[in-house]
């Protein structure tokens, strides 16, 4: 006999895993969430959630979380109240700022927190504290994608919405599994597929959405660059360019057509490993849709090449006219759920909220007005890598980490602890102690997104409201809240008398970012709003229309693939690639999802194979073997795959029983530092 149960209340909220955004209606019986549903009228997800959104939310109440703030004394945490905590932050801060300076202090925001806590994060990172060492987590994911669109186009963001897929003739996937990565996006593609679209991915892993496609490039991985110089090759030579969209709104074709004529096709085959016939079929596919959609994923930016790949993939939009019109344009799915909010908000060394340059001085008496104060930071801050190279050199000394987990997820874990051991104080705001709270002197147990009011930006650049469901559990306090208490602690006092309330943080944001001059939480209503958002509060579905593009004019760039540094030094000693992704199940580190019942369904990492490799070394299906590169190695399960090409090994890294992070490297995009997780030099042996 089945009981329907009547909730107590529903509340529509955003869900906290990826960045496709969607809408949940969350039910509420006697004070605990019991179920999750998908609002047909939502339009992002339209009714539709996957296994993550829906199901995996038994973590906000699992008997794990942090609900005490706690300050290691003797090696041992010992539980304090929040003003202890908070005292003695704020009096360790002040000693090294006034011993070593600011820029002895770094800060890592989350992507996983709201725009308003992030705003507030980079805010007191800048401000009460005098440093632009402020970064978050898509320094190791994304940076590569708003750094390579901002060079082609001014505005580092998706030029276009999801939506935009029922109006596509062509699709063109590019290092990307949505269907794992990104299920609600992914489900919309592969339906897209199946309809009929043209239909092309690029990937050397022979994914679900690889094997409905019509053409699939499987290269070897590395060779992003290569595999677009031969796309833009066949596209030219068979003259399927659109001169009228070139001569109106781009720059510097010509040296780039120069540059891709003088290229050889035939070491370019040698290179990827795609055959010159099946590249100039998809190029010849992609370049004769009237309307094609570009979407791209890690696989593109966690390479050594990732950001020149971004403007590649931004060429091959604009020399086909493929900008600014419905069903087209270049589409980052961006991983995490609030990866563009946080870039958006300045978690990043380089640019303020609204990506405003903070080396210009102008800039700076800008930031200096808007937050009440006589002078702001005047030279760029460190990235990740940098402030973890720079703790190992002893001239940074403490990290304020909010929700990230660096020793799990960041590469060479050995190299991450090194420098985390040489710092002198590390503050964690989480849910639940990680390899990387483990290691830090105060730890501040923070709300989950079910406790607490904000906003979330997709990938698409819509700010959608984030609605409290139930309050705060134990002694635990919203991210937000706790950089506000720690401000006034640092002597910042908010001009304007700012306090952590969504409407009031938003009020700020909306004053001091040019795009979002007329957000109000009002204006979000059920469906939110993609930025720009105009004064009158009019939003931008897509941008570039008629080549409006930010900095005035696209522009081509040219690039020559080189081999990664990783492989030029290691791939004769370990002579597999290995590279990394996600499952379905689990969501990156696996903190929040590990705490459900989708461990149940996915309890381990497995190292895909394929069989030959494996049976040439005499290792049987299901074997447990070690995978060796030059960090070091891990002990792992294998599993025979045909999915991988011979020479490819792929796994992923949501459980800390394997910690693949141990063998990844130190290789990064040159432009961005984003660690290059997608080729790893390894070995691999029977144990
Ligand atoms: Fe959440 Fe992404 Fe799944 Fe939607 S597709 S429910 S946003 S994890």
């Amino acid at each position: 006999e089945t009981k329907t149960l009547k909730a107590d209340k529903t509340v529509r909220t955003t869900c906290t895993y990826c960045g496709v955004g969607c809408q949940l209606d969350v039910s509420v019986i006697n004070g605990e969430i019991k179920g999750i549903q998908a609002p047909e009228t939502a339009e992002v997800n339209e009714g539709h959630t996957c296994l993550k959104g829906r199901f995996a939310f038994q973590f906000y109440n699992h008997p794990d979380r942090l609900k005490e703030p706690m300050i290691k004394k003797n090696g041992k945490f010992e539980v304090v109240t929040w003003d202890e905590a908070y005292d003695f932050i704020a009096k360790k801060l002040k000693e090294i700022k006034n011993n070593y300076g600011a820029d002895a202090i770094g800060g890592f925001s989350s992507s996983r927190a709201t725009n308003e806590e992030n705003y507030l994060m980079q805010k007191m990172i800048r401000v009460a504290i005098g440093t632009n060492n402020i970064d978050g987590c898509a320094r190791v994911c994304h940076a590569p994608t708003a750094f390579g669109m901002q060079q082609s186009f001014g505005t580092g963001a998706a030029t276009n919405s999801i939506e935009d897929l029922k109006q596509t003739d062509a699709i063109f996937l590019f290092g990307a599994n949505p269907v794992k990565g990104h299920p609600v996006t992914g489900a919309k593609i592969k339906q897209a597929f199946m309809k009929g679209v043209t239909s092309i991915v690029v990937d050397p892993i022979k994914t679900s959405l690889a094997e409905l496609a019509d053409y699939h490039l499987q290269i070897r991985p590395g060779t992003n660059v290569a595999i677009l110089n031969m796309l833009a090759y066949f596209i030219i030579k068979e003259d399927l360019v659109n001169h009228h969209f070139i001569n109106s709104y781009t720059e510097k074709y010509e040296e780039f057509k120069e540059h891709v004529d003088n290229l050889d096709i035939n070491e370019l085959e040698k290179l990827t490993g795609v055959s010159k016939e099946l590249a100039q079929k998809a190029a010849i596919a992609y370049a004769k849709a009237e309307r094609a959609m570009e979407f791209h994923g890690l696989g593109v930016t966690e390479h050594f090449q990732g950001s020149k790949t971004v403007m590649l993939l931004s060429n091959l939009a604009m020399m086909t006219g493929n900008i600014g019109r419905k069903g087209v344009g270049l589409n980052p799915l961006r991983g995490q759920n609030n990866v563009q909010g946080a870039a958006d908000m300045g978690v990043q060394p380089h640019q303020g909220a609204g990506y405003l340059d903070i080396n210009d001085p102008k800039i700076q008496q800008y930031y200096a007005e808007k937050y009440g104060v006589d002078k702001m930071p005047e030279h760029e801050g460190l990235k990740i890598p940098q402030m973890l190279n720079a703790a190992i050199n002893g001239k940074l000394k403490a990290l304020y980490i909010m929700g990230e987990d660096t020793i799990m997820t960041d590469p060479n874990t050995n190299h991450s602890i090194k420098a985390f051991e040489n710092l002198e104080l590390i503050v964690v705001q989480e849910l639940f102690m990680t390899a990387t709270s483990e290691m830090a002197d105060v730890v501040l147990p923070a709300s989950s997104y079910f406790e607490k009011n904000g906003t979330f930006t997709n990938g698409e650049r819509r700010i959608q409201r984030v609605n409290k469901v139930i309050e705060p559990i134990g002694n635990t306090k919203p991210d937000g809240q706790i950089i506000i208490d720690l401000m006034s602690r640092l002597g910042y006092q908010q001009p304007t008398g700012l306090t952590y309330d969504a409407k009031d943080v938003i009020k700020e944001i909306a004053d001091v970012i040019p795009f979002m001059k007329g957000l109000t939480w009002e204006r979000l209503g059920e469906n939110g709003l993609q930025w720009p958002i105009l004064e009158d509060g009019t939003d931008t579905p897509m941008l570039h229309i008629n080549g409006n593009f930010k900095k005035g004019i696209g522009t081509f760039h040219s690039f020559d693939f080189e081999e990664s540094p990783e492989i030029v030094s290691h791939g004769k000693k370990y002579p597999f690639i290995l590279t990394t992704g996600r499952e379905l199940e689990h969501y990156n580190s696996g903190t929040m999802t590990r705490r459900t019942d989708n461990q149940t369904i996915l309890s381990e990492d497995v190292l895909e194979v394929h069989p030959k490799d494996a049976i040439s070394k005499g290792i049987n299906d299901n074997e447990t073997v070690r995978v060796i590169s030059d960090r070091g190695s891990v002990v792992i399960p294998i599993k025979y795959s045909k999915n991988v090409k011979r020479g490819v090994l792929r796994t992923t890294f949501h459980q800390p029983e394997v910690f693949i992070n141990i063998i990844t490297g130190s290789v990064g995009d040159k432009e961005t530092l984003t660690p290059e997780y997608k080729v790893v030099a390894v070995d691999f042996e029977r144990l």
